[in-house]
């Protein structure tokens, strides 16, 4: 149960934006789309896990990985930079960094491939 307001709430500016913020800019919405793109083909040229963190996993492919990390500012667009991934191996990866870097599937900055 929510109490009734005595006074309402009042804006603390007189600015008012005319259009919402963006969720993206449309520079990055533009990255994104071609991104989006590059996955479904990715996942249906190579549906298998090629991270195989255990060396059973013939699982499918469902996500995109980039060793050199789009934290990093890799180009997320490069194909020779991604590899795909089931769930559970790209987990595995990203909760054990050291173990990931040692067996190439991070790659520390400064040290990325040549595009
Ligand atoms: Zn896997």
């Amino acid at each position: 149960m929510t109490l009734p307001r005595k006074r309402p709430l009042r804006a603390k500016t007189a600015l008012k934006r005319r259009t919402p913020l963006r969720a993206r800019s449309a520079k990055t919405e533009r990255i994104y789309v071609t991104r989006r793109a590059l996955v479904d083909t990715l996942l249906s040229e190579r549906p298998w896990c090629e991270i195989r963190w255990d060396a059973g996993c013939w699982r499918r492919a469902t996500e995109v990985h980039e060793p050199e990390m789009r934290s990093r500012g890799t180009d997320i667009c490069n194909e020779a930079k991604c590899i795909t991934g089931c769930h559970y191996c790209h987990r595995k990866v990203h909760d054990n960094p050291a173990e990931a870097t040692e067996r190439g599937f991070m790659i520390p900055s400064g040290q990325g491939r040549a595009a």
